[in-house]
């Protein structure tokens, strides 16, 4: 999947691009942080290069420091606050995109599922999706999870 993408938020006031590249496998994120941010049970997130995003639109940043002591940015809608993607200090030529808002979101499954120990009870994950009770420990964890496939 490294076709051109579109995307935007909820108004309509920011629109974007994923233009094609280095994107990985989409995936949701069950951990307590991601419940909180979003007001809801996960995210749906995937990796891409931050530079593969062309943007337009007012936006505005919220800022969190991690327990880790990682600041991550998220970057939405200036004015129906809609968040579009996130970004941390620790990898910061990649953007977390909250894929819910591509424009063709609804042909998309996560690929994995992760921080499963906090899931909420009602959510079912079906088998043959790989679920981990949080996540990769590295790098390459997170490569042999959801780097794309090769063809
Ligand atoms: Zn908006
Ligand atoms: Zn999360």
């Amino acid at each position: 999947m490294t076709e051109l993408l579109s995307g935007g938020c909820l108004c309509g006031a920011v629109r974007y691009k994923l233009k094609p590249g280095f994107r990985m496998k989409p995936y949701a994120c069950h951990c307590t942080d991601c419940q909180r941010r979003t007001g809801s049970a996960f995210s749906s997130h995937m990796l891409v290069m931050l530079a593969d995003i062309e943007l337009t639109g007012e936006t505005d940043v919220g800022e969190f420091v991690q327990p880790s002591g990682v600041r991550s940015r998220i970057v939405g809608c200036a004015k129906c606050r809609a968040r579009i993607y996130a970004t941390n200090d620790k990898r910061p030529d990649m953007a977390s995109l909250r894929w819910g808002t591509l424009d063709n979101a609804h042909q998309m499954n996560p690929e994995a599922h992760l921080w499963v120990k906090s899931k909420q009870p009602w959510i079912t994950i079906p088998d043959d999706v790989p679920a981990l009770e949080t996540q990769p420990d590295d790098d390459a964890g997170w490569m042999k999870l959801l780097a794309p496939d090769l063809r």
